[in-house]
């Protein structure tokens, strides 16, 4: 759906796509993944359900609704590492997706781990039916980046303008940046690494998987979830996948067969790191006595882990982060049975292997060997890790995650809005500095813009803020707020009309 016939806008005067009446708000949500279609999804249902015709809503990403990093992949063995039953999109309405799945032919599996593609297909459903409702407003589809944002301080103008890679620029009275996953940090790779053409530096990046040479030996650098897709999409015979992290860490299987949630504990009075730690054990070791699995115990925790971060000191939050996540993260964020079952019987076959390592060097087989022989040329890289070992592979592929730190994130949005002073980063944790409610604090001596964030940008804020069951939850109450708030500026709006 073009932006112009479906908002009835002008298509542009000297760039600037123009606004066809006065007294309907606009309301931009930046990125169209999971977390910006799910907010986009919250604001029509909340808006159909209230009857507010008067405001329109503008979902912003050159890519598909309800995709994203995470649910963009088509590879069946990419599932959801959350089972279906925990995976709605409405947090009022648990059973959504079960449901949706058992409509499309796949009843009863509550508890089995979908393929994500098919998720991303839910979420754009879901959207698709939101907009359909009786008294929704209008939903306006605009497949364009924005590249920067202004606050425009005069109250007779919108607030906020969107400048988009396309040139043009739109005018908005409230804007939520669901900007999601950035690609990840190349801080560990060496120079020489960065630079040969067998390394990928964001394996999600479209096509870039076929760049690997189809049998060689390759390494994967980050042992995390990312790590268990590549693996077990690479693994084959006659190649070995070599995976490798300072820790060495591999993400934990959820249980064969559902735990029950224990209680979540009173941590109340629990200060500073050195207790945390100890209550968190204590905790999953009481909890493993009583419900026979560690998991009920790691999962008592989570509506309390924003909390308890909050409480801790900058820099007991950065120890955490240094020496503790890691370790959390793989209890935290299981993979799936089945897909646990995969990657051990890969390892077992010698076709995966995982291990410890960093890696301090890399030269190109040409520079080293000259590429005289067959084996050289298509063995393209060879890799030094701390431990002295050699590793000859085709590729060497960046698992170690979205970058979070802002402060080093290739985006022209990102870095317009911390040059703008709109936005600056969250003291530890990465992501922007937010409000409770979400909203980005600007930089000092500048006024606040109405600007709002959620997802892996509140990370620094919320510590636990990845996941849809999270996410869900921060859409709808954005949803609101923003509705409330459109209410207070029409209000201010007709004001100024009359
Ligand atoms: C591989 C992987 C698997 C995961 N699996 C699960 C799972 O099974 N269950 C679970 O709960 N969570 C999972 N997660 C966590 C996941 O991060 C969230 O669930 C969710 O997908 C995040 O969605 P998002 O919209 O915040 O980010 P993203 O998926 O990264 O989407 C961001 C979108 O914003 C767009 N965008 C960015 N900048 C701009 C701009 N300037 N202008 C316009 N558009 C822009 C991008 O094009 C993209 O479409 C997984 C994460 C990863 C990386």
């Amino acid at each position: 759906m073009s932006a112009t016939s479906a908002a009835g806008r002008h298509p542009e005067q000297d760039g600037h796509l123009v606004s066809e009446s006065g007294g309907v708000r606009h309301i931009a949500v930046v990125g169209a993944g999971a977390a910006g279609t799910l907010t986009a999804m919250r604001l029509l249902q909340h808006a159909a359900a209230d009857r507010r015709a008067a405001l329109r809503i503008w979902l912003i990403d050159p890519e598909p609704a309800g995709r994203g990093l995470a649910f963009g992949t088509e590879a069946p063995h990419h599932l959801l590492n959350v089972p279906a039953g925990r995976m709605s999109a409405h947090r009022d309405d648990p059973d959504h997706f079960v449901r949706w799945l058992a409509e499309h032919g796949e009843p009863g599996r509550e508890h089995d781990f979908i393929a994500r593609g098919r998720y991303g297909r839910y979420l754009a459903d879901s959207l698709d039916a939101a907009s359909r409702l009786d008294g929704a407003p209008d939903l306006v589809r605009l497949h364009d980046r924005v590249v920067g944002i202004t606050h425009q301080p005069d109250p007779a103008a919108s607030p906020l303008r969107l400048r988009l890679a396309s040139g043009q620029w739109l005018d908005f009275d409230a804007a939520v940046l669901a900007l999601g996953n950035f690609a990840p940090g190349q801080g560990w790779a060496p120079p020489a690494l960065r630079s040969a053409p067998g390394y990928l530096p964001d394996p999600w990046a479209p096509g870039a998987l076929e760049r690997v040479a189809d049998d060689r030996d390759v390494l994967l650098v980050g042992t995390g979830l990312t790590m268990v897709d590549m693996a077990l999409t690479l693994q084959r015979p006659g190649r070995v996948v070599h995976a490798l992290s300072r820790h060495g860490l591999v993400p934990q299987p959820h249980a064969g067969t559902p735990v029950v949630v224990a209680p979540t504990p009173d941590l109340d009075g629990v200060s500073g790191l050195a207790e945390l730690r100890r209550a968190v054990l204590r905790q999953i070791s009481r909890c493993r006595r009583s419900h026979g699995d560690w998991r009920a115990g790691v999962d008592s925790l989570r509506p309390l882990t924003s909390a308890l971060w909050q409480r801790l000191s900058p820099a007991d939050q950065a120890r955490l982060l240094d020496q503790d996540l890691r370790l959390w993260e793989t209890h935290r964020h299981r993979i799936p049975p089945t897909s646990a079952a995969a990657l051990r019987g890969a390892v077992d076959a010698g076709l995966v292997s995982i291990g410890r390592g960093t890696v301090v060097g890399a030269e190109t087989a040409e520079a080293t060997e000259s590429g005289k022989s067959a084996e050289t040329t298509a063995d393209r890289l060879q890799v030094r890790l701390d431990n002295g070992r050699r590793l000859r592979v085709a590729a060497v592929l960046n698992c170690t995650g979205s970058q979070t730190d802002l402060t080093r994130v290739e985006d022209p949005l990102v870095a317009d809005l911390l040059a703008g002073g709109l936005g600056y980063p969250a003291p530890v944790g990465g992501g922007f500095d937010t409000t409770s409610a979400g909203r980005l604090r600007p930089a000092a001596d500048h006024a606040p813009a109405p600007l709002w964030t959620l997802g892996t940008l509140r990370r620094g804020n919320l510590l636990e803020s990845t996941a849809i069951p999270e996410i869900r939850c921060q859409a709808d109450d954005l949803a609101l707020l923003l509705l409330d708030r459109s209410a207070v500026e029409q209000r201010g709006a007709t004001a100024r009309q009359h």
